[in-house]
């Protein structure tokens, strides 16, 4: 029998921090502070299928680049960790623009809940998006899965850090944040700062000030000699329906 054709499921649904992409880092495990859920979605919301699994502090998903699947694929790709001039191989990448929209992240286990009649998983060090349709959860064996020796390519270290420091006013918007959300926000800028997320292509001498999104919040940081500073800590305005 040839297979041609397989069609997936979605098991699951990620809520996460990011809400838009640009601020993901570029793999799981650099953001540690970066925490969301997995929630299973019927009919694989069952708890028996996840007995054993509390035993396992780390976990595989298996999941669909959802906002690019659409975009298609490109044989070569331009990474940002060679300053986005270099073209590498798609199957050398660890690129969303792939053949088959399928991406793999190992994630930290922090506790298995029912919650409101739901089965979530909460998980940290993601690199998922809000709403990533999740199709496969495996246990991480580190008998099988920490290869030592492995040698990584073109990408052998996770790059340098960034010096990210807090201007007095969005310092105290986090630590209020944190207070009234108990949610940890000053470590997670800072920690997606420090990889710094600006893209390959921009010509990093022209923009002087970036945004992103995280959960509710708009954060804006600035550039000055040595690192970046964050300026702005701001809640985003709700939505009103006409
Ligand atoms: N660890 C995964 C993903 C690596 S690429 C793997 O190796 O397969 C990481 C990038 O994926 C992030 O920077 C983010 O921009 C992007 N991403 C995360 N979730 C996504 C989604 N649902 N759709 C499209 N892109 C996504």
């Amino acid at each position: 029998m040839s297979i041609t054709s397989v069609t997936f499921e979605p098991i699951g649904i990620i809520h996460s921090c990011f809400r838009q992409k640009f601020g993901i880092p570029r793999q799981p495990g650099l953001v540690r502070a970066a925490r969301g859920q997995l929630e299973l979605l019927p009919p694989y919301n069952r708890r028996e299928a996840l007995t054993g699994l509390e035993g396992f502090s780390h976990l595989w998903i298996h999941f669909i680049f959802h906002q690019t699947m659409d975009e298609g694929w490109r044989p070569t790709i331009r990474p940002p960790r060679l300053g986005g001039k270099k073209r590498i191989g798609v199957f050398a990448t660890r690129s969303t623009h792939r053949p088959n929209p399928l991406g793999m992240s190992v994630v930290r286990l922090e506790n298995i809940l029912e919650q409101d009649g739901r089965l979530l998983l909460e998980i940290s060090g993601i690199d998922l998006l809000d709403q990533t349709p999740v199709v496969d959860i495996k246990p991480y064996l580190p008998y099988a899965d920490i290869i030592s020796d492995a040698s990584g390519g073109f990408a052998p270290e996770p790059g340098a850090q960034t010096a990210v420091t807090f201007t007095e006013e969005a310092l105290a918007i986090c630590q209020q944040y944190e207070q009234q959300q108990g949610r940890q926000l000053q470590l997670l800028i800072q920690q997606i700062l420090s990889q710094d997320p600006r893209p390959a292509y921009l010509n990093k001498n022209n923009e002087r000030s970036f945004g992103m999104s995280l959960w509710d919040l708009n954060i804006r940081w600035r550039i000055e000699t040595g690192g970046f500073v964050v300026y702005e800590v701001q809640q985003q305005e709700p939505c009103i329906s006409p």
